[in-house]
Order: C-alpha cells, then sequence, then structure tokens
C-alpha cells in the first residue's frame, strides 16, 4: 500500500475560543467605485447596471496567521489590498440563496489582505489572461483571528490599513457594491458553498506597495485587528 499525506487545511482562531478550518477562500474583485476607479476600470452608474461581480480564488493553505509574510517570489510590485473577510459556518443548502438564507450561513467576520503580484496581474490583465499568478500564491492571504457574527451590523463598520504607521487604505463597508447576500446569493449560483469558506470582499482604494521590513495594520474599525510584517525571502 503506497499512501500520500497532505498537510494539513489551515485553522484560523475564533475570538472567544474555538478554530475554523477552512476550506476555500473566494474573492471579489472591483467592489468598491473608488478602487475600480484606481485600476482603469468603467464602474455602473446604477445597481441595475453592476452585472455580475468578478471572482476568483485563492489557495486555502495561503492563509497566514501569525501575519508573518515572507517576500513572494517572481514580483517586483508586491500590493496590499485590505478587505473584509466573511466565514461561512455552514453548508449552503440546494436551492436559491436568498438574503435570509446567505445570513444564515455567516459564521463570523475577520480582516484580511488579498496580497497581489500586482505586475504579474497587470501583465496577465493586458493579455486577457487569468489572474491565477498575481492573486492565487502563497502566502497571500493574511488574515485576523474571526470575530463570531452574530448582532455585528457589517454596514456601520469601516476598514482601514496604516503601513509603518501611515494611513494607506479607508472605506466604509456601506459603500459596497455587492453586499455579504448579494456576493454569497451570487457565488451560490456558480460553487457549492460549504463551512468553512471564507470571502474576501473587496478592497476600496488606496492599494500600494508593500517591501521587506514593512509593518502593516489593518482593522475592521471597533471589531477585529490583524498586525503583520513582510518578511525577508525564506532561503
Ligand atoms: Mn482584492
Amino acid at each position: 500500500m503506497r499512501s500520500v499525506v497532505a498537510p494539513d487545511l489551515p485553522r484560523i482562531p475564533v475570538k472567544g475560543g474555538g478554530t475554523f478550518q477552512v476550506h476555500r477562500i473566494y474573492c471579489v474583485g472591483r467592489n468598491f467605485a473608488d478602487h475600480a476607479r484606481e485600476m482603469g476600470a468603467t464602474v455602473a452608474a446604477s445597481a441595475a447596471e453592476r452585472g455580475h461581480p468578478v471572482f476568483f480564488l485563492k489557495p486555502s493553505d495561503a492563509v497566514v496567521i501569525d501575519g508573518v509574510v515572507p517576500y513572494p517570489p517572481g514580483t517586483r510590485e508586491l500590493h496590499h489590498e485590505v478587505e473584509l473577510v466573511v466565514a461561512l459556518g455552514r453548508d449552503a443548502p440546494p436551492g436559491e440563496v436568498t438574503a435570509a438564507v446567505a445570513q444564515s450561513l455567516v459564521f463570523g467576520f475577520a480582516v484580511g489582505l488579498d496580497l497581489t503580484r500586482r505586475d504579474l496581474q497587470a501583465a496577465a490583465k493586458a493579455k486577457g489572461l487569468p489572474w491565477d499568478t498575481g492573486k492565487a500564491f502563497d502566502h497571500s492571504a493574511p488574515i485576523s483571528e474571526i470575530v463570531p457574527g452574530a448582532g455585528i451590523d457589517i454596514r456601520a463598520l469601516s476598514l482601514s490599513l496604516t503601513v509603518n504607521g501611515e494611513r494607506r487604505q479607508h472605506g466604509a463597508l456601506s459603500d459596497l457594491i455587492w453586499d455579504v447576500e448579494d456576493i454569497l446569493g451570487e457565488l451560490s449560483q456558480l460553487y457549492a458553498l460549504r463551512a468553512g469558506d471564507l470571502v474576501f470582499m473587496g478592497t476600496p482604494a488606496g492599494v500600494g506597495p508593500l517591501q521587506v521590513g514593512d509593518t502593516f495594520f489593518a482593522a475592521l474599525d471597533g471589531v477585529v485587528e490583524l498586525h503583520g510584517r513582510i518578511a525577508p525571502v525564506p532561503r
């Protein structure tokens, strides 16, 4: 008999005790109009014209729990994108995921960085190719602990990111083009949503570079924080 043992899936600490085992990581692109504009995308004039969201995935083991991110290989332009992260606590039932069903899937919330090899993403975009090498790489998803979500009104909160003590990004979650219920409804038409899934909800304007030695501080203001740093390339 010949067997192969794969690495264990990451487990994220839950505030107040417990762990959250990661199944998949879904990400939403262009979910804040100000960031879509800074990336050169056209923004729909109204909700009726917004079409469907842009989705991509990261591998589940891209999660970083201790905040220490080794500078990734293959890039000279590592960018930060601070994002709300939604953590799902149960599998989606068969059928349409309505807003009420979507709410029942949510276990809690975290703040994370959708780290991006912007040079590779830009080259892929220019050729109409997939974004995988720009988005789905090792250590590309540093994340805070997960705060159980009962009673948290996400629309009343804001996201922020400072790098080396300087404010880089700030956005109100009332400005999301697609809110949590919208995104879970759209995702459920494309994928089987499962307990353990994470959804990175998209970033506000102000994305920019990170260098070795930088320290970052991300916050879902008043709820949860993530402290981290960019470490030298491992040898
Ligand atoms: Mn993003």
